[in-house]
C-alpha cells in the first residue's frame, strides 16, 4: 500500500473559500456572518474525482492523508470566533470527502488557531474531528500570525494544552504554517519552508520531547532547510550540551517526502533514517507545473522514491510502514474504512 502522508483539499467547491472571504468581510465591518453555503454531495464527489483521485490513480499512490487547503486556514486573519467557524467548515468539508471516499482518503484536521490566542481553544475541535470524524492527525501552525512570528515558539508550555491532547488521542500533528502575510516572505517559497526548519529548531531547543515522550509530529517539505543542514544542527545541539542530534529528536520527529527532485530525495534518504521518512508528495498543491528535465511532474515525488537505491524492505517503510506507526489510529482506520462501500 502506498500511503501519501500530505495532501490538501485545494480544489473544494468554489462557493466554500467564498463564504470564507464574506466571511472575513463581515467581522471586519463589525456584522454577523452570512449563512454557510449550500455544496452538494456531487459537487465534492466530482472535485476529488477529476483531482486528487485522478491524480492518485495516474501515479499508483492508494491513500492520502488529507487536510484543508494550507495556506486557505489563514489564521491571521479575523479572531478566534472567525478560525472557529471556519475550522469547523473545513474539517466538516474533509470528512464529507472522506466519507464519500474511505479507502482513498483519510482525514487530518486544521486547528482553529489565531495569533496571539492560546491553544486551548483549539481542543474541541481535536475532540470532535477525532471522535466523531475519525480523523488520524492535525496540522498545527507554529506561526497563526501569518509571517510575522507573534506567538511562542512551539517549546513555550503556551502549546502544552495540544500537546498533551495530541498524546491523548495518539495523533501526531504535522507543523504547518498558513499563507504568509508578510510580504518579505513568500507564502510557498519561503514561509512554508522557514515553518518547517523553525518548528524543528524550537522543538529541539526545548524539553517537547522529554515532557512528552510518546509525542510525534512531522516535518513537511522535506523538513525544510533540516535535512541538508543536519551537520549544522549536530553541531548546535552539542555546542548546547543537548546531546546527540539523533537521540534527541528521531523517537519523535519525522520527516515527509515533499521534495521535487531526486538529488533531493537522495540527500534526505542519505541524512536521515529510514525509520523517519514519510512518503508525500502535497499534491495537488504549491508545485503543479511539470519538470521539463524529466518529462514527469514535481510533486510526482513516488518517482523519486522508486529510483533510490533502497531495498523493497526499506521503500516500503517510506511508503506505508513508517505513517503506520506515526499515525497511531492509522491502522484501525483503514481497516475500518477499507470494508465500507464507497
Ligand atoms: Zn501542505
Amino acid at each position: 500500500m502506498i500511503i501519501d502522508c500530505h495532501g490538501h483539499y485545494t480544489t473544494s467547491p468554489r462557493q466554500h473559500e467564498g463564504w470564507r472571504t464574506q466571511q472575513i468581510e463581515a467581522h471586519t465591518a463589525g456584522k454577523p456572518p452570512p449563512p454557510r453555503p449550500r455544496i452538494i454531495d456531487d459537487e465534492i464527489r466530482e472535485s476529488i474525482a477529476n483531482g486528487q483521485l485522478k491524480v492518485q490513480r495516474e501515479r499508483g499512490t492508494d491513500l492520502t492523508i488529507f487536510s484543508p487547503r494550507a495556506a486557505g486556514m489563514g489564521h491571521h486573519l479575523g479572531d478566534a470566533t472567525t478560525s472557529e467557524a471556519w475550522a469547523s467548515a473545513c474539517n466538516e468539508l474533509i470528512h464529507r470527502v472522506c466519507s464519500f471516499f474511505p479507502k482513498n482518503f483519510i482525514g487530518v484536521a486544521m486547528l482553529p488557531q489565531s495569533a496571539r490566542v492560546s491553544p486551548k481553544n483549539c481542543l474541541p475541535e481535536i475532540d470532535r474531528c477525532v471522535n466523531e470524524y475519525g480523523f488520524v492527525g492535525v496540522n498545527l501552525n507554529p506561526d497563526p500570525s501569518g509571517g510575522h512570528w507573534q506567538d511562542p515558539p512551539l517549546g513555550d508550555r503556551y502549546w502544552y494544552p495540544v500537546y498533551e491532547k495530541m498524546v491523548e488521542h495518539d495523533i501526531p500533528a504535522m507543523i504547518h504554517v498558513s499563507a504568509s502575510c508578510n510580504p518579505t516572505h513568500h507564502t510557498t517559497g519561503a514561509h512554508y519552508l522557514n515553518g518547517d526548519t523553525a518548528g524543528f529548531n524550537q522543538l529541539m531547543n526545548s524539553s517537547v520531547l522529554k515532557d512528552f515522550p510518546t509525542i510525534k509530529f512531522i516535518i513537511p517539505h522535506g523538513g525544510g532547510a533540516v535535512p541538508y543542514h543536519w551537520g549544522r544542527y549536530r553541531g548546535l545541539a552539542q555546542d548546547a550540551k543537548l546531546g546527540l542530534l539523533s537521540d534527541r529528536m528521531l523517537k519523535n520527529v519525522f520527516f515527509d517526502t515533499c521534495v521535487y527532485h531526486l538529488p533531493g530525495q537522495e540527500l534526505l534518504a542519505k541524512v536521515i533514517p529510514i525509520e523517519n521518512i514519510l512518503f508525500a508528495s502535497e499534491m495537488i498543491g504549491a508545485v503543479r507545473g511539470i519538470d521539463p528535465e524529466t518529462g514527469y511532474h514535481y510533486d510526482d515525488t513516488k518517482r523519486y522514491i522508486d529510483q533510490l537505491p533502497l531495498s523493497a524492505a526499506n521503500k516500503a517503510k517510506i511508503f506505508e510502514g513508517n505513517a503506520r506507526r506515526v499515525y497511531g489510529r492509522l491502522s484501525a482506520t483503514i481497516a475500518k474504512q477499507s470494508v465500507a462501500t464507497d
